[in-house]
């Protein structure tokens, strides 16, 4: 069996209960070695097999996780954050499937969580947005135009961009054109939840200069909407009035 297990955002104690299970039982473990905490290769027994995928190609990382199925051996596949965020996993879990080797999928605790709770914040604010949009700017891997980041900032919800540290400028530009006023405010979280995490609190019209500034390039999020500022309403849940399934709501 192969097992596609999310790593966590860095922090070696942010991988799931089960993900350090299997980590403890595996034969044969292929890591994204770009981003994921060396540290939790110490979770792994003597004599585990151990691959870098940042040197790998999808053929020798599918090749290797068949290899060990032959072999009656337990592999676990570790992407960092959650695996289905940009994590490439469709391809390999086709190419296993189209060979008949079963597989399963852990979940894990996405950089965006680690931001958000580094930034002691909430995406979904009541009466400022309610939508978390997750995206990039295009890159060397393009994105639909129908998805692009001025499309997508017209609505002004709060928005993560992932995979776009290197090109703020861009970032900016398209933020501003798009509708966010530039005095929204804006974040750049550097390796959420790593000893070496960095919070840079800015607005959109100061994104650029912001990270040029802490000469962040990589391994960031760059978060924006009103739900980094002060203003929002309470939520309705908990309001002493307000009555649901689990509650009476008392009069004033
Ligand atoms: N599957 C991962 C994302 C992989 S894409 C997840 O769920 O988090 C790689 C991008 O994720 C990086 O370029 C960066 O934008 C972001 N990223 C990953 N780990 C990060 C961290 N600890 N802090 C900030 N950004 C991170």
């Amino acid at each position: 069996m192969v097992f596609f297990v999310g790593a966590g955002p860095g922090a070696a104690d942010l991988i799931t209960v089960r993900g350090k299970s299997l980590l403890e039982q595996a034969d044969v473990v292929i890591y994204a070695g770009s981003l994921v905490n060396p540290e939790l290769l110490s979770y792994t027994k003597s004599g585990c097999a151990i691959y870098n995928s940042a040197h790998m190609t999808l053929q020798e990382v599918t090749d290797t996780l068949c290899k060990a199925e032959t072999d009656g051996l337990m592999s676990v596949r570790l992407h960092t954050g959650d695996p289905s965020i940009y994590g490439a996993i469709r391809e390999q879990m086709d190419i296993l499937k189209a060979r008949n080797i079963p597989y399963t999928c852990v979940p894990g605790v996405s950089s965006f969580c680690g931001a958000a709770a580094a930034l002691q914040a909430e995406y979904t604010l009541p009466g400022v947005s309610q939508t978390v949009i997750l995206t990039r700017m295009a890159g060397r891997t393009q994105v639909p135009e129908k998805e692009s980041l001025a499309r997508l900032a017209a609505h002004q919800a709060t928005m993560v961009l992932f995979l776009s540290a290197g090109q703020m400028e861009a970032v900016q530009a398209e933020l501003l054109a798009g509708g966010y006023p530039a005095e929204t405010p804006a974040a750049i979280v550097y390796k959420a939840t790593w000893p070496d995490q960095q919070i840079i609190r800015t607005t959109v019209g100061c994104l650029a200069a912001a990270g040029a500034e802490n000469g962040i390039q990589k391994t960031a999020l760059l978060l924006v909407g009103n739900f980094l500022g002060d203003e929002y309403d309470y939520s309705l849940l908990y309001d002493a009035g307000f009555t649901h399934g689990y509650r009476q709501g008392k009069s004033e």
